[in-house]
């Protein structure tokens, strides 16, 4: 195996979003010798397409409150939420936004000069901050990127971490990498942080960008760290149902497959309602918040409003809201690009999936199970989300523990340092599926509205196609991600009798109090299956 990065670094860092790099920048400050490995390009990942914005109660708004955001946070999670976590993470927020405005990303003003505040689903205030109107991860991953650049940040792109190299102790002391040319290599530290995103790819219909293949989680399962939360994918309400734009032939307005433009909470935050084939409001009624409930609530409400009226979308009022083309850019451009005008017509939506609540275990400080092997972002489990993120909380939750976790390598170098032989680097045979076998089969039976059968069957055909193979290339590493996600996230969703947040139980439609602060942890047996290895009370 080649050495493809010989330098001595005390922290290597998988990912280039908005966790990897905050934490990347910060550990630099703090003296850390850092080096970002990341399989695209630097501003590749879910955070450059970010739209509504940030959650932050920066303190300038009436009425609102860090006590207001903690609390509308532990209702979207729907009693799962670690009410430490949330605490202590939002209460971080202004800060970790502040350091994000020191480090440069420019926030959208308001009329007063203050900074310009939305509403999304679940909030009882306008506390979102976003920039560029609707383009706010586009700034936050700029603004990180500039300041990694200015910071001479070593970063390794076109590199996709493959595992965890560990010593005789079981501790974490390097990293091993394929770069694109398939070419693999090792890159030795005492600590490495996963910052690899979410698996929203596991469907075949997603708001996730093509990394977003769980290949964080996969590597922290297979290095002897656990994962818990993953039967909670969030699906976004509202997607725009038409041809895919991304695609420069098609015309026709097509079932929504692939990666799917996304029409942000903040246009329903800001007055767009939702209306089903009849052109009836049909969120009145079923959550006092309405077109505003949490987003669990409003995409099973539409799953609902779908299979009752037979039709293929919903569609979204947004006529009402002025100068919608200047409030959001991004919307409109993909809606024009579709051939529609949300000026003047209702725009069709579809749910798609687009946040995996769950991952690696981790405590507030990034720490995962096995030392030298830290979390944060979208890969992380930190109990803020529970059953259901609230909107606008993950560029939080990526900034605030993002920071933690590199104070925390810092003050677990000595420990880190003594660490034992490194074993030889295995190149072990992994369970590999077909992509499309696995994204046919959990959006069939894994999507909003699941039950026993389907989650068995689905279980079945993955594991029909599944054969050992050791993925030499980026392509492979994501196929053995995305066939030990789907086994996980099956398995905990078949273990999950009841109806909870994002999990949506035909056979089991309420939920059940049994559940109700039970978190389930999912590890791999002696084989490498993954399978539920407890259930874990959540601190209320
Ligand atoms: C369309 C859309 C809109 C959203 N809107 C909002 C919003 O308004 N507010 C909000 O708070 N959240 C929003 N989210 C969610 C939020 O953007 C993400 O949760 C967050 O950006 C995740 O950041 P991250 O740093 O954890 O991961 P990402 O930004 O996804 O970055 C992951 C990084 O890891 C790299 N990587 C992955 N696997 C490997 C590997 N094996 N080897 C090497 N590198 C790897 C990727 O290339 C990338 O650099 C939105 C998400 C989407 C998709």
């Amino acid at each position: 195996m080649r050495a493809v990065w010989e330098a001595d670094v005390d922290l290597v860092v998988v990912g280039s979003g908005v966790a990897g790099l905050t934490a990347a920048l910060d550990a630099a400050e703090l003296g850390l010798r850092v080096v970002v490995v990341t399989k695209d390009a630097t501003d590749a990942g879910s955070t450059r397409w970010a739209q509504g914005g940030i959650a932050v109660v920066v303190g300038d708004v009436p009425g609102d409150s860090v006590g207001a955001h903690v609390a509308d946070t532990l209702a979207a999670g729907a009693g799962l939420s670690d009410a430490a976590a949330v605490t202590e993470i939002i209460a971080e927020g202004p800060a970790a936004v502040a350091r994000l405005r020191a480090r440069g990303a420019v926030f959208d003003p308001g009329t007063d000069g203050r900074l310009a505040r939305t509403r999304e689903g679940g909030h009882s205030a306008f506390r979102v901050v976003h920039a560029g109107g609707d383009a706010t991860g586009a700034e936050v991953e700029r603004a990180l990127v500039a300041a990694s650049s200015d910071r001479r940040l070593p970063l390794l792109t076109g590199h996709v971490a493959v595992d965890a190299v560990r010593d005789e102790l079981g501790a974490v002391v390097g990293l091993t990498v394929l770069d694109d040319a398939g070419l693999p290599g090792v890159l030795w530290a005492p600590a490495v942080l996963l910052a690899s995103g979410g698996y929203g790819q596991l469907y075949a219909s997603t708001t996730n960008p093509g990394e977003a293949t769980g290949d964080g989680v996969a590597l922290a399962l297979r290095a002897g760290a656990t994962a818990a939360d993953l039967e909670f994918v969030q699906f976004h309400p509202t997607v725009l149902y038409a041809h895919d734009p991304f695609a420069r032939s098609s015309s026709r307005r097509t079932p929504a497959v692939g990666r799917r433009p996304l029409v942000t909470e903040a246009v329903r935050g800001e007055g767009a309602v939702l209306l089903d084939r009849a052109g009836r409001r049909f969120m009145t009624g079923v959550h006092p918040l309405a077109d505003l409930a949490p987003r669990d609530v409003v995409a099973a409400a539409i799953t609902r409003t779908l299979a009752e009226t037979g039709a293929e979308c919903v569609h979204l009022d947004a006529t009402a809201i002025p100068q919608f083309a200047l409030r959001f850019p991004t919307v409109y451009a993909a809606c024009r690009h579709a051939g529609i005008d949300p000026v003047r017509e209702p725009i069709p939506v579809t749910p798609a999936a687009h946040y995996a609540c769950g991952g690696v275990v981790t405590d507030l400080h990034g720490r995962t199970a096995v030392p030298g092997l830290y979390a944060a972002g979208e890969v992380a489990r930190t109990g803020l989300h529970g059953a259901n993120r609230l909107a606008s909380n993950s560029l939080l939750e990526g900034l605030v523990v993002g920071a933690r976790a590199a104070r925390a390598v810092v003050a677990d170098r000595q420990v880190l340092h003594g660490t034992g032989l490194a074993r030889p680097v295995p190149s072990t045979a992994v369970p590999l599926a077909p992509r499309a076998v696995v994204q046919r089969a959990m959006t069939g039976a894994a999507g909003i509205g699941r039950d026993a059968a389907g989650l068995a069957a689905a279980s079945d055909a993955v594991e029909a196609v599944t054969a050992l193979g050791l993925p030499v290339d980026r392509a492979g590493v994501e196929d053995a991600a995305l066939t030990l996600l789907a086994q996980a996230v099956l398995a905990a969703a078949g273990h999950r009798t009841e109806s909870r947040g994002c999990h949506v139980r035909t056979d089991f439609p309420e939920r059940d109090d049994v559940w109700q602060r039970t978190s389930l942890v999912v590890g791999l047996d002696t084989a490498g299956r993954p399978v539920v290895l407890e259930e874990t009370a959540v601190a209320a």
